[in-house]
């Protein structure tokens, strides 16, 4: 019977040793068991997809992929691993999108979300009545969620940059954009969830309901459940964009006006989106210069910007300004009035009027170019922080005019403010505390060429050390820790709330082993 095949089985040692126990031991209400195993797939394939992820740093073989076609199967693969004496860890990978083996599972079984839409329930969303909200399948692509509510003139609120990327990846996570300052990350803009347990239980949770689960999973890093389901809020969608660039020699300045920018946030009167980019003067002046947004001689016109000032670095406020057909006559002079108010570098604006669809999907163009080139599957040794607003021009001292001056390659760096009272402190992702404003910083540098990847690291590793030693007190975003204590020092006075939720919804420590932030399972 099933309890006996369990017991022998002690599950999945060995790729081999599956197959042999899969097919020999069953017997009457096996077919439970045998419909779940029959659902994962150890052909090499499929195990080689699963072993490694965007970052191409961490290799890790699982010792199946899972291929559910609905939440019930999800269920039953839990419920199967915690009935073992010794339980297989899960993994729910969406795309694999992170960087350092955060979907991976060593010897374990990655939960192949993606396979969700492509079972007897195809596309899982459903909009309300009353369209304030979509209800969608953790595994679907954001990107196919823009284009199914376009359909009824609506959208999600807030986006984060590349929307190849999964509903319950960017949810674990927390979802950040330039969209953030104003109503805050992804997951302060969810309604409800339906969560699968680590305990293999279903529970429907909200602010409401089941709230610790709730607010657990949002940015919960895939510990505490599989996010099955999740309603997300919507407003109706603009048509198209005024998307600007204004380009800074001065730091000081730069931060200022994006600053001024985010003051306030529910005036509605400034831009719909902003964010900031570090140009560090080598993108410039060295090498290939390409860029998805300036033209040719945009491009020469800054790098003779940088020659003329000798300046270390060009930053960019970048922004967004929705409108429709009925505000198209008056959106050119909202947009003046609101550069009069800033202090870039006179001449230094620049617009491109695109659709919606267009901004949102800049960088999905962007990989189509990185593909062909062959510049998309390599190393990306990501390194995202939140910096506290008081500490951010001596990060800017000590990282870009200090330990990345002469960094190559020095790829792209974000950098942009948001307002703090839009994230929820319920919830277990971190930020800075104590200040209202907080710079995401994304040193986003992809390891092209031999030597890269180590150059990188070594930088990255800099950029850490130097933010400890001076007390800059960052948090990182997408966070990875070596040791159980980085953890510690990651959740700082949440550690101890994470601990004990981990105990009640994944005590037997199942479930996304690959962030490294509990003991596996046991
Ligand atoms: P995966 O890498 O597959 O999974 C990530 C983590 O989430 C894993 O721990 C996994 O177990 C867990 N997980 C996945 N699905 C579920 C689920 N259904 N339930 C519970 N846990 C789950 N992030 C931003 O916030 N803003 C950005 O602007 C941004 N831009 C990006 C641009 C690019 C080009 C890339 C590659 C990434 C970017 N990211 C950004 C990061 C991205 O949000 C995360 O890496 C996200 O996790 C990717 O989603 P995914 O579907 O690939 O998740």
């Amino acid at each position: 019977c099933l309890a006996t095949f369990l017991m022998v089985t002690s599950f999945l040692p060995t790729i081999n040793h599956f197959h042999m126990l899969a097919t020999n031991a069953l017997a009457d209400d096996d077919i439970f068991t045998l419909d779940i195993v029959s659902r994962i797939h150890t052909d090499h394939d499929s195990i080689a997809k699963a072993s490694s992820d965007f970052g191409h740093i961490v290799e890790a073989i699982p010792n199946g992929v899972f291929h559910p076609t609905s939440p019930a199967d999800i269920v039953a693969l839990i419920r199967l691993s915690i009935s073992q004496p010794k339980p297989f860890t899960v993994v729910p990978r969406g795309q694999g999108h992170s960087a350092r083996g955060q979907a991976l599972a060593p010897g374990g079984i990655v939960i192949d979300m993606r396979s969700m839409g492509h079972g007897d329930h195809g596309y899982r969303a459903n909009l309300s009545s009353d369209q304030l909200w979509v209800d969608v399948g953790g595994e679907q692509l954001w990107i196919d969620v823009l284009h199914a509510t376009l359909e009824h003139g609506l959208a999600p609120r807030i986006w984060t940059d590349y929307l190849h990327i999964t509903i319950g990846g960017t949810l674990s996570n927390g979802g950040i954009g330039g969209q953030a300052f104003r109503l805050g990350p992804q997951i302060s803009n969810v309604h409800e969830l339906d969560v699968v347990t680590g305990m293999g239980e279903m529970i429907t949770c909200s602010p409401d309901k089941n709230t610790d689960l709730f607010f657990a999973a949002l940015g919960g890093l895939g510990q505490f459940g599989v996010i099955t389901r999740a309603r997300i809020a919507l407003e109706p969608a603009p048509k198209r964009v005024l998307w600007v660039r204004i380009a800074y020699t001065d730091v000081e300045s730069f931060t200022r006006d994006q600053e001024l920018l985010i003051s306030n946030p529910s005036s509605g009167c400034g831009f719909d989106y902003i964010e900031g980019q570090v140009q560090l003067n080598r993108t410039l002046t060295e090498g290939r210069r390409s860029s998805s947004f300036f033209s040719a001689s945009e491009l020469d016109q800054l790098a003779k910007l940088v020659l003329d000032t000798g300046s270390t670095a060009i930053y960019y406020i970048e922004g967004a300004m929705y409108y429709n057909d009925d505000t198209a006559s008056s959106v050119n002079q909202k947009l003046e009035r609101l550069l009069e108010e800033l202090n870039f570098v006179p001449g230094f604006a620049f617009v491109r009027d695109v659709s919606y669809v267009e901004f949102l999907d800049r960088v999905g163009r962007e990989e189509r170019k990185l593909r062909a080139a062959g510049a998309w599957d390599v190393p990306h040794p990501w390194l995202n922080l939140f910096v506290p607003r008081s500490r951010i021009l001596n990060f800017d001292a000590g990282v870009f005019k200090g330990i990345l001056q002469d960094a190559k390659p020095a790829g792209l760096v974000l950098m942009y403010p948001m307002n703090r009272d839009r994230w929820d402190d319920r919830m277990t992702t971190t930020t800075p505390g104590g200040e209202d404003v907080f710079y995401a910083v994304g040193l986003l540098r992809s390891a092209v060429a031999a030597g890269d990847l180590e150059r990188l690291e070594r930088e990255n590793a800099a950029v850490l050390a130097f933010c400890d030693r001076e007390g800059v007190g960052c948090r990182q975003y997408l966070p990875h820790h070596a040791s159980r204590d980085g953890w510690r020092r990651h959740f700082g006075e949440k550690w101890g709330r994470l601990a004990a939720l981990k105990r009640r919804y994944d005590p037997r420590g199942i479930l996304a082993p690959g962030q490294g932030i509990f003991s596996a399972a046991g």
